[in-house]
């Protein structure tokens, strides 16, 4: 190995143990439903994004399997070549209906369409605000594209219309854009899409909305955009196909025009192989699940309901979520790790989210409550906060 490589590894390492930033994972022996298997101990899990219970669901196994048999283990090519199979275009005929537009592209992931997706539309001569903690796959996605990136403060409307006037008045810029996550997930609150789509209307902003975390869960499962009715108003509706979906994939939903262009102009559209048939039998069942019926949806949100009102009621400070993701700030890093750490040696598993996740300072155990928990489950968790949180000097 290289002298140079060798001595950056192991300093920084280091450095990271040493202030307690440094994330082990453990493997998750068996699927990642309402309980998790760690190291042979049976777990309440609130790690999860499988909001809807889906990544586990039964049906949607049977698709994949069915998927499997009928096309094979892969899709054979990217999509621009031949790895386009009548199922791909049948799940964005899928995707534009659940998001309400004329058309939607998928991709491998969400992280890579945000990569992809920015920088096929935005470019050097332009400028992009950013909301502050927007997520890690926006801000590659925006530094990807060239274009000049301004930090709007979070979720402040009187600072994007400030900038946004700068930008736009400057001519400095060809096209402007203001990006924002939908629902931010480590706080758990909702992006205020009614005045944004103002603000843009008067400066003839892009909007592109990264709605990860509210698909499924906002909307009566159909995301943020359509809580607030919004969907002919959002240029770009982006989400992803992993989080209650419960599968993998990303894409953007919008107008014909702009899928037709992504198609021909995202990197990963062109140069990495489409998702599996399996992947995308099972990402199908699972929309179709989620426009049928509201019924996990509700789940979802009288669990979180509870959890919330639960831990809340013990002295957390739950932050200011507005949906079922329900943070406990705890503060110091190394204090956030070690709730979590004994949380997991008590039966249940809330990861620590520290640097850089969140801001320093603001380190959290974040529960992640879904369809599929019993009330069972969320009272011991909750017997469980209690104990760990009194031991540790966080509740009085
Ligand atoms: C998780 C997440 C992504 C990435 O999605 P994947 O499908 O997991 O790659 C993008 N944006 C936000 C806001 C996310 O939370």
């Amino acid at each position: 190995m290289s002298k140079i490589l060798d001595k950056f590894l192991n300093e920084n390492l280091e450095e990271l143990r040493n202030a307690g930033l440094y994330n082990e994972i453990d493997p998750v022996e068996g699927p990642n439903g309402p309980t998790i298997k760690i190291g042979g101990k049976e777990l309440i899990n609130l790690s999860s994004n499988n909001y809807l219970g889906l990544a586990t669901d039964e049906d949607l196994k049977v698709l994949a399997k069915e998927a499997t048999d009928k096309y094979g283990v892969g899709a054979g090519a990217v999509r621009t070549i031949n790895g386009t199979l009548d199922i791909h275009v049948e799940l964005e005929k899928k995707i534009a209906e659940f998001k309400g537009t004329e058309a939607a592209i998928s991709y491998q992931s969400g992280f890579n369409c945000n990569m992809a997706a920015i920088s096929a539309v935005m470019n050097k001569q332009d400028a992009i605000l950013s909301d502050e903690l927007n997520h890690a796959s926006i801000i590659d996605g925006c530094r990807l594209s060239g274009a000049k990136i301004i930090r709007v403060k979070h979720q402040d409307m009187d600072d994007l219309r400030a900038k946004a006037k700068e930008a736009t008045e400057s001519g400095e810029y060809g096209k402007v854009m203001y990006i924002t996550d939908g629902v931010f997930s480590m706080d758990g609150n909702v992006a205020n899409l009614p005045e944004i789509v103002e603000i843009a209307k008067e400066f003839d902003l892009i909007t592109y909305v990264d709605d990860a975390h509210g698909s499924g869960v906002m909307g009566k499962g159909k995301g943020t955009v359509k809580h607030f009715g919004l969907e002919k108003e959002i240029d770009m509706q982006m989400g992803t196909l992993s989080k209650a979906v419960g599968v993998v994939g990303g894409y953007v939903a919008g107008k014909q025009n702009l899928i037709d262009w992504l198609k021909v102009r995202s990197r990963p559209f062109l140069f990495s192989t489409a998702v599996t048939p399996a992947d995308v039998a099972a990402t199908q069942g699972a929309l179709q699940k989620i426009m049928d019926s509201t019924e996990l949806h509700d789940k979802l949100w009288e669990n979180g309901d509870y959890l919330k009102a639960g831990l809340k009621k013990l002295g957390f400070d739950i932050g200011q979520s507005e949906t079922p993701i329900t943070p406990c700030i705890i503060g110091e890093e190394k204090l956030a790790q070690k709730f979590s750490k004994r949380l997991m040696e008590e039966g249940v598993y809330a990861k620590a989210i520290v640097f850089p996740t969140v801001p320093r300072g603001t380190g959290r155990v974040r529960n992640m409550p879904t369809a599929a928990h019993t009330k069972e489950m969320l009272d011991e968790a909750l017997a469980i906060y209690e104990k760990v949180g009194k031991e540790l000097g966080i509740l009085k």
